[in-house]
């Protein structure tokens, strides 16, 4: 029997506002707005778990973390650190993770390497395994007139055969 392989999609989208700090795949970005929600709004890390949760067919974010006082203000870093954990539960390793920023005026490229290795602390893994990207619409539709900004993600998991431990 042969590893088993499980890709998994998500996207995520939050109104930027003035007043709230910028965080982005842990890291707080210099900006004079941020996302606008429930907890931190780290749409990377939401769409990370809804990714990881995905691929492993174990629900979504808000099923785990619902908009319930226990969340309010959570740090989606420590969201991500439980989904994680719920997943790997299940057997699962991480075999890479690729996160794409859509935003107009946020920069990713100066913080991407921080991200990448916050992220892959948080999964266990070498930060080769993380991609985090940034990209612009050109000024067309919400990201493009500033008014919020999304991320997507695709991860893909692997579980080792019964009987066999990876190196
Ligand atoms: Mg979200």
């Amino acid at each position: 029997m042969a590893d088993e392989h499980r890709v998994g999609t998500a996207f995520d989208a939050h109104r930027l506002v003035a007043g709230r700090p910028l965080v982005l795949g842990g890291i707080e970005i210099d900006s004079p707005v941020g996302l606008e929600g429930h907890s931190d709004a780290d749409i990377v890390c939401h769409a990370l778990i809804d990714a990881l949760l995905g691929a492993a067919a174990l629900g979504d974010i808000g099923g785990m973390f619902p908009g319930t006082a226990e969340w309010e203000g959570a740090r989606s870093t420590d969201l991500l650190a439980l989904a994680w954990e719920r997943v790997r539960a299940e057997g699962y390793e991480l075999a890479n993770a690729d996160c794409v920023v859509v935003a107009q005026d946020v920069r990713i490229a100066p913080y991407a390497r921080a991200m990448r290795e916050r992220l892959a602390a948080i999964l266990a893994v070498d930060a080769g395994r993380i991609s985090v990207r940034g990209t612009s619409t050109d000024h067309l539709g919400f990201p493009g007139r500033g008014e919020g900004a999304m991320a997507h993600a695709v991860v893909l998991l692997r579980r080792p055969e019964p009987g066999r431990t990876r190196a």
